[in-house]
C-alpha cells in the first residue's frame, strides 16, 4: 500500500509539501516541481505501485478519472485548447519516480513540448510482423 522510501508516497501522506489542487478517496492530484508548461500537474493513485502495469486495475482507472477531470479543469481555468496526458513506465520510457503517476500537461499555442519521435510511413510488413507479435 505503502513505500516508506518513495517520494510520491510522502507527498499523499502530506509528510512532504505540494501544492495540492485535488484529492479523493484512491487519487491525489499535485503540481510538478519542474513544469513542462504552466499548469503541469501529476495524477497519483493514493495506494503505492511502482508503475502502470504493477498498479490494481482499481487505483488505474481511479487516476485516468481524476486526469480527465484536471484536464477539464486545466481548460476551463487557464483557458488552454488542448492537454498532454502522459505516462512514462519503466526507465527505459523515461520514467524517474516509480509510483505510478500521469503527467496532465495544459498546452499554449507558443510552448516548448515537442513530439519526441518523427512521424514518417512505416514498411507494411514490418508493421504486420510486430503485430503478429502482439497478438
Ligand atoms: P517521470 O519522469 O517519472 O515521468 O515524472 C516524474 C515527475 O515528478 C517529473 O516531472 C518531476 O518534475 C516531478 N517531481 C520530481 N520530484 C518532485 C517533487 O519533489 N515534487 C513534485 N511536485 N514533483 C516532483
Ligand atoms: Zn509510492
Amino acid at each position: 500500500m505503502r513505500d516508506p522510501d518513495c517520494l510520491f508516497c510522502k507527498i499523499v501522506a502530506g509528510e512532504l509539501p505540494s501544492q495540492r489542487v485535488y484529492e479523493d478517496d484512491l487519487t491525489v492530484a499535485f503540481m510538478d516541481i519542474n513544469p513542462a508548461t504552466p499548469g503541469h500537474m501529476l495524477v497519483v493513485p493514493r495506494a503505492h505501485s511502482e508503475d502502470l502495469l504493477a498498479a490494481e486495475p482499481r487505483d488505474l482507472e481511479a487516476a485516468i478519472v481524476t486526469a480527465q477531470r484536471q484536464a477539464r479543469v486545466a481548460k476551463e481555468r487557464l483557458g488552454v485548447e488542448g492537454v498532454n496526458l502522459l505516462n512514462s513506465c519503466g526507465a527505459a520510457a523515461w520514467q524517474t519516480v516509480f509510483h505510478l503517476h500521469i503527467h496532465v500537461i495544459p498546452r499554449y499555442p507558443d510552448d516548448q513540448m515537442r513530439l519526441p519521435w518523427t512521424p514518417a510511413p512505416g514498411q507494411l510488413d514490418e508493421i504486420a510482423a510486430v503485430a503478429a507479435r502482439l497478438r
